[in-house]
C-alpha cells in the first residue's frame, strides 16, 4: 500500500491533509452483524458464483451505508479483471469506484490465471472502494485520496469484519519515500493480499 502524492493547490491539498489526519472512523458497524456478513461472502466466493457474491456484497455495503447514513454505493461482481487503464475514479489490482455512477465494481479472478481471488483479497477490495465512497458521501472528502488515514480507515473496517484480535492487529507503520508513504511490510504480521495500481 502505498499513498497518492500530495496535491499542489491548496484547497486539495487541505483536504488531503485532513483525509491523512483521519485514521480512525468515529463510528464503527456493528461488529457481529458485520462478521457475520463477512462470513456469508467468503462462503459466497467459495461457491464461485457471482451472483452470490453480489447478495452479499450488497448487504454489507447496505450494512456499511446504514452505519454512515449514506447511500448505498451499486456494486457489480465481475469475472476476470481486464487488463486495462481506467481514469473515471479509482482502479485498483480487484476492483474499482466510479465517482459519477456510485458504484463499486469488484473482480472475482485474476486476469492471469483466473483464479478465484482469495476472500481476504476480495473483502480488503470492498471495503477500499466502500470506504472512497464514504470519502465523497459522508466525509466530504470529495478527491477521495488515498492518505495514511484512508488505509488506516480501510484497514479498522477489515480487521472488524475478520474479528481480528486486538494482540494480533499491528498499527500500520509508514515509510516517507519521497512525497509518498508506503507501509513496512516488516513491521506487519498480516497482508491483506491485494495491491493498488493507480492511473497515472
Ligand atoms: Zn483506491
Amino acid at each position: 500500500m502505498i499513498t497518492d502524492r500530495p496535491p499542489r493547490s491548496s484547497k486539495a491539498r487541505r483536504e488531503f491533509e485532513e483525509s491523512d489526519a483521519l485514521t480512525r472512523l468515529a463510528t464503527l458497524p456493528n461488529a457481529h452483524d458485520l462478521q457475520d456478513s463477512a462470513l456469508l461472502l467468503e462462503k459466497a466466493l467459495a461457491t464461485g458464483d457471482a451472483r452470490s457474491v453480489r447478495v452479499e456484497g450488497v448487504s454489507i455495503l447496505g450494512l456499511l451505508a446504514r452505519t454512515y447514513g449514506i447511500s448505498a454505493p451499486r456494486l457489480r461482481v465481475l469475472g476476470t479483471r481486464p487488463r486495462q487503464i481506467w481514469e473515471g475514479g479509482h482502479f485498483e489490482l480487484f476492483g474499482d469506484y466510479d465517482f459519477a455512477e456510485k458504484r463499486i465494481r469488484v473482480w472475482m479472478r485474476t486476469a492471469v490465471l483466473g483464479k478465484v481471488t482469495s476472500y481476504r483479497g476480495l473483502l480488503h477490495t470492498l471495503l477500499h472502494e466502500f470506504c472512497h465512497h464514504l470519502d465523497r458521501e459522508g466525509l466530504g472528502f470529495l478527491e477521495t485520496p488515498h492518505t495514511r488515514g484512508f488505509h488506516a480507515r480501510v484497514d479498522d473496517l477489515y480487521h472488524l469484519a475478520l474479528a481480528t484480535p486486538p494482540e494480533r492487529r499491528r498499527p500500520l507503520v509508514w515509510i516517507r519515500t519521497g512525497r509518498v508513504w508506503r507501509i513496512d511490510w516488516s513491521k506487519l504480521r498480516y497482508s491483506p493480499g491485494t495491491a493498488s495500481v493507480e492511473p497515472k
